[in-house]
């Protein structure tokens, strides 16, 4: 039996070379680099498997909680590794659950045990010679032809005017984008002045999706509940896709009450703080859409229970994502899994073709494969595990910088 002989974890950052700065209402948000995590795991027959950690709402976690990536980086390669090195390397399962069961404070033990999941089911394909979307559909149970050609919503746009939304917005269209999520968060009236203008300019083309993160991180100017339920209410009746986030992640009373006085269909999950939490967020029957994310929620196994609950429920599972390449991947495989899900997350940054949020070249240097993601739909290799190659170069390019990667100014 193959054994887990080495475990490492690389604490990566991104520099940019100004910082980018973004005016919310009543706040200022900069934003420095973006940091990101590479989880490289050896085994005693040869084969070696990868895995992507959370580098999103850990991210604000950062900020907010003092998380820091080269905390959890420190923590991987001190505490996690040295438990389940030796391991079996053929039993994600088994071997998560040392972590899950372990001591670490729970946010970052559901990380940690993502990252060992993700590169233990890496390697079962490798193994066995299958993707991992298979190993998932045997799971769930799954018939028929594997869906390998995954439509993607562009998400993009944060703190902007109005007009560069929806400029955003068709030049997404244009690129083949079927959706388009959006983080407002610059007033009232101007957040519906958005969503109007946005219906008006490409709601027949696009599904539009509000995440509204911002609204309960605006400190003393955060939107009123009689507020946020008007504004939730007007994306409903402008036929809004969903709307994410739109209280704070574990307000379950504030998603209930939402539910019932607004048409608006909801979304969350990304800020669960383990896969438990996940299925009691989908439990409050308040939300629509739940947003597992392999790289928060214990890996595969979480978001396989996550996706059980919703199938015998009416909520549908459709993963966050927001990183690097390897986690769009990663989060690739779990929608090809799940048919009754809509989209996978393509988050969009700024690159020669496209202004996006910021530049972020390390979201694609960390795989040496090109992925083929034309039309706004990306098809997913058919290879082995990930069915991607790492580009361990990365290591050396990306060297971590000291320091938080994003603050919040509030006026
Ligand atoms: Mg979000």
């Amino acid at each position: 039996m193959a054994t887990i002989s080495t475990v490492t974890a690389y604490a990566l950052s991104n520099r940019f070379s100004h910082p980018r700065e973004f005016n919310f209402e009543g706040g200022t948000r900069r934003i420095f680099k973006r940091d990101a995590i590479l989880v490289e795991m050896e085994t005693t027959d040869g084969l070696v498997g990868y895995a992507p950690v959370g580098a999103s709402s850990s991210a604000m976690r950062e900020y907010f909680e003092d998380a820091t990536q080269d905390n959890l980086t420190d923590v991987l390669n001190t505490i996690v590794a040295p438990e389940v090195e030796g391991e079996s390397a053929e039993d994600p399962e088994q071997v998560t659950a040392i972590v899950t069961n372990g001591n670490l404070p729970l946010f970052l033990r559901s990380q940690a045990a993502s990252a060992i999941n993700i590169a233990l089911y890496d390697l079962k394909g490798k193994r066995h010679g299958v993707p991992i979307y298979e190993l998932l559909r045997d799971q769930l149970g799954v018939d028929g032809e594997p869906r390998t050609e995954l439509p993607m919503y562009a998400s993009g746009g944060m703190y902007m005017p109005p007009q560069q939304y929806l400029e955003e917005a068709k030049s997404l269209r244009d690129a083949g984008f079927q959706a388009y999520k959006y983080r407002p968060g610059r007033g009232v009236d101007e957040d519906i002045r958005t969503f109007e203008l946005l219906v008006d300019g490409v709601g027949d083309d696009m599904d539009l999706m509000v995440d509204a993160h911002t609204w309960w991180k605006m400190d003393n100017n955060s939107y009123t509940p009689d507020q946020v339920r008007d504004i939730v209410q007007q994306f409903a009746e402008g036929d809004v896709y969903w709307v994410e986030e739109p209280v704070g992640p574990d307000d379950f009373d504030g998603y209930r009450r939402l539910a019932k006085s607004t048409d608006a269909p909801l979304a969350g999950g990304e800020n669960a703080e383990s896969a438990d939490e996940l299925v009691e967020l989908a439990e409050t029957g308040a939300i629509d859409y739940l947003q597992g994310d392999v790289r928060h929620h214990e890996g595969y196994t979480g978001c396989l229970d996550a996706v059980r609950y919703c199938q015998t429920a009416d909520v549908t599972f459709v993963p966050h994502n927001f990183g690097t390449d390897l986690g769009l991947v990663a989060n690739a495989h779990l929608v090809a899994a799940i048919p009754e899900s809509p989209y996978l997350e393509c988050p969009v940054y700024e690159t020669a073709a496209h202004a996006g949020m910021y530049p972020y070249e390390l979201s694609t240097d960390i795989l040496s494969t090109s992925l083929d993601r034309s039309d706004g739909t990306l098809t997913l290799p058919d290879t082995p595990g990930l069915g991607v190659e790492v580009n361990l170069d990365v290591v050396d390019k990306y060297p971590y910088v000291e320091g938080p990667w994003t603050e919040f100014i509030y006026s």
